[in-house]
């Protein structure tokens, strides 16, 4: 089976072939990320009419790239896929409207996606993450727990209840003046840094459940920043240092929280990390210290895979296939895109909130 995908949410242009084998394992063949941080570098943060506009004059070279390093033409895909939301609109239309030109020009299936589904399965790009596992979804627009119990079945258990952990990262980047993409920056920063130099808060500490809250860092993080006249490089890598390791204490106490919120039976107890946070190495630490002291499994993606990418699409398409999920072409042609878009039921019922 195989199957092109297609990214254009946020600012990332992506397009990737994969294939998957008979016994459900996967194969990249290619992965095509042309990331548009340069874009949006002066206005600082990502301005969704130039997102738009830069995926539509880079998606046509990033696709045939794709297919080029992949070795599969056209005619031998089994389907493409392609983000459908959440995410910026004009982005989502881009990439949706060129993988449904695609499908009718070559008579392909379309599987459009939600985003979230790509992050939520990213781990089986790479490992044989066995369902059900525990998700901890960490990106630039979401902080979610789900359950995942199979393709297409997902509960949520507890998500944020202002900022993403993705955002909180950037926003603390932006206060320290380290520029973007601000995740990475704030992590290159910190090495060196004293985390124990600020005494940042524990959100949510005393509140049952598993949801998340990140603005009490942001405004810790802006207090120590002031607190100090003329910060040297030294203060701003404690500073970081210190932001980081309490994102990744939150983290890691909320995961707890939803680990003994569905106990799963011994053979059961995986943890699947997935979202562009999970590529901080403090915060993995964290996560496996937690996973070594509950006897659970950690998995996390390699880097490239945690960020925005068209392999994570093209694979939740090639996976929906496999299930026997493939919408008709009328179907999927009449699909708009959705600026929203959540991914799973709250575990409660009804209560749905943003993503
Ligand atoms: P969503 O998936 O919710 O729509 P997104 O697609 O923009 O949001 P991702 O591409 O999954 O999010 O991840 C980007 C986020 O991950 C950014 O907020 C970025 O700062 C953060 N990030 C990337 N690398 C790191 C890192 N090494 N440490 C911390 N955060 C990171
Ligand atoms: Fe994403």
């Amino acid at each position: 089976l195989f199957v092109l995908g297609v990214e254009t949410s946020c600012d990332d242009t992506a397009a990737a072939v994969v294939c998957r084998r008979a016994d459900g394992s996967c194969q990249i063949l290619s992965n095509e990320v042309w990331a548009q941080h340069d874009d949006h570098a002066a206005f600082g943060g990502v301005v969704p009419e130039i997102a738009a506009r830069s995926h539509v004059e880079r998606l046509d070279s990033t696709i045939e790239r794709a297919i080029a390093v992949a070795g599969i033409p056209f005619d031998r895909l089994s389907a493409v896929a392609a983000t459908a939301g959440p995410g910026l609109v004009g982005g989502v239309m881009v990439g949706l409207t060129t993988a449904k030109a695609i499908a009718l020009a070559h008579n392909l299936p379309l599987v459009p996606l939600n985003h979230l589904e790509g992050h939520a399965l990213s781990a089986r790009l790479t490992e044989p993450a066995a369902f059900p596992y525990l998700l901890l979804l960490i990106s630039g627009g979401h902080t979610q727990l789900i359950h995942v119990r199979g393709v297409g079945d997902y509960v949520r258990l507890g998500t944020t209840i202002d900022d993403a952990a993705g955002e909180s990262f950037d926003k603390t980047a932006k206060l320290l003046g380290l520029g973007a993409p601000g995740g990475p920056m704030v992590e290159a920063a910190a090495t060196g840094g004293r985390a124990n130099r600020f005494d940042l808060p524990r959100p949510l500490a005393q509140r049952a459940g598993c949801d998340f809250s990140f603005s009490g860092l942001k405004t810790a993080v802006r207090e120590a920043a002031t607190s100090i006249e003329q910060p040297t490089g030294q203060d701003v890598a404690d500073i970081a240092a210190s932001f980081q390791f309490a994102a990744a204490r939150h983290l890691a106490q909320r995961t707890e929280k939803a680990m003994e919120m569905i106990s799963p039976p011994e053979g059961d107890c995986r943890l699947v990390v997935a979202g562009g946070v999970a590529a901080n190495c403090s915060v993995k630490k964290m996560l496996q210290d937690l996973c070594a002291a509950n006897s659970w499994q950690l998995m996390v993606p390699p880097p490239k895979y945690c960020t925005d990418n068209g392999a994570m699409i093209a694979w939740a398409g090639a996976e929906r296939i496999a299930a026997g999920m493939t919408p008709t072409l009328d179907e999927s042609l009449s699909l708009a895109p959705r600026a929203r878009w959540p991914l799973a039921p709250h575990k409660d019922g009804g209560k749905l909130g943003s993503g």
